[in-house]
């Protein structure tokens, strides 16, 4: 994670130059200086997750990561608001760890496929079918289905979390909510029994075990592929490497590979070229719609109006809260 410095232009630009041409970041700057400005005048802080368009990752944020590295960053921040860049579930988490602050959502309709594909009714059912289970759900849901869980999770950190809840509870199995390709890569990897739901990422299950054997053949096999772990079995099998996204940032820059296919959002490889120069990235990738529905523009918007607001009822912060801080501190 890294918290960006405050603005020169220069190095701003020279962060994004292999994705924006001079051009099309001179039309920007405008923008991109209001809410620098704004920032200071409202005390704001932006989060802005690893998918972000690069204007955004390299040019307005003071906090960058996947969705652990921001609901941890998003605890006791001292400003009085904060915009999320990422999606609405993000943002509720950032409300629901900080309810006194003003939490903006650039753009409401900013969904996720996975936090819209359960319920809290359907997490109270698979109690009811399996008494004594503990529930360990994906932070890609919405704040009332974390309130139903005993604990939260990310790609991050699933296999500890799943290990560490099924040993404090003395159970042999967890159900793992919602998306069940993580949930197949978690059991690949741990010997708790894994009870899986039926959600999935729209972008992520996009692709396909021949994506990567045809891009391979393209180098003659000299190339590293990475792979979020909410790719599909085969996908994760065939590439050398899965991770989150912010292990998948580690991983480049630690293992330096020459050539380097991420199995993820387009963003990611974007995002990562100013830090790894020397890399090549080869572009493969889906778009997630969601998003890409955070613009400058409406960033720029919500702290001129301070609106839109993400709002967790009260009976829903302090459960919800129990559960992500309860992911929190496995492993402090
Ligand atoms: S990439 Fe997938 S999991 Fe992430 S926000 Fe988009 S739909 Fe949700």
């Amino acid at each position: 994670m890294t918290v960006q410095p405050r603005l020169d232009l220069d190095a701003v630009y020279g962060r994004m130059r292999d994705s924006l041409t001079p051009v099309e970041w001179k039309l920007i700057v405008p923008v991109v200086e209001e809410i620098h400005r704004l920032k200071a005048e409202r005390n704001a802080v932006i989060l802005a997750h690893n998918y972000m368009k690069p204007e955004i990752f390299h040019g307005v944020a003071d906090i960058v990561g996947d969705s652990l590295a921001l609901a941890q960053k998003a605890v006791g921040t001292e400003a009085d608001v904060i915009v999320m860049a990422g999606v609405h579930f993000m943002a509720e988490t950032a409300k629901v760890l900080n309810p006194h602050k003003v939490v903006l959502m650039p753009d409401m309709r900013a969904g996720c496929s996975l936090a819209d594909s359960i319920t809290a009714a359907d997490v109270r059912a698979l109690r009811a079918k399996h008494p004594g289970v503990p529930v360990c759900v994906y932070v890609n849901t919405s704040a009332e289905v974390k309130a139903e869980a005993d604990i939260c999770c990310t790609s991050g950190n699933a296999v500890k979390i799943v290990e560490a809840i099924a040993a404090e509870t003395g159970s042999d199995s967890v159900l793992f909510l919602p998306d069940k390709y993580l949930a197949a890569y978690v059991q690949s990897q741990t010997k708790v029994k894994i009870i899986p739901f039926d959600g999935a990422c729209e972008v992520h299950e996009q692709y396909s075990a021949s994506d990567i054997t045809s891009i391979r053949a393209d180098y003659d096999g000299d190339i590293t592929v990475i792979a979020h772990p909410e790719c599909p079995s085969e996908v994760i099998g065939a590439a050398d490497f899965a991770g989150s996204t912010a292990q998948m940032a580690d991983f480049v820059a630690k293992e330096k590979p020459a050539r380097v296919l991420l199995i993820t959002e387009c963003s990611m490889g974007d995002n990562l070229i100013a830090a790894n120069p020397a890399v090549e990235f080869v572009r493969s990738c889906h778009m997630c719609p969601h998003m890409k529905r955070i613009t400058l523009d409406n960033i720029a918007a919500s702290l001129r109006t301070l609106e839109p607001r993400v709002e967790v009822p009260a009976h829903l912060i302090e459960r919800s809260r129990a559960s992500v801080e309860r992911m929190l501190s496995v492993g402090r």
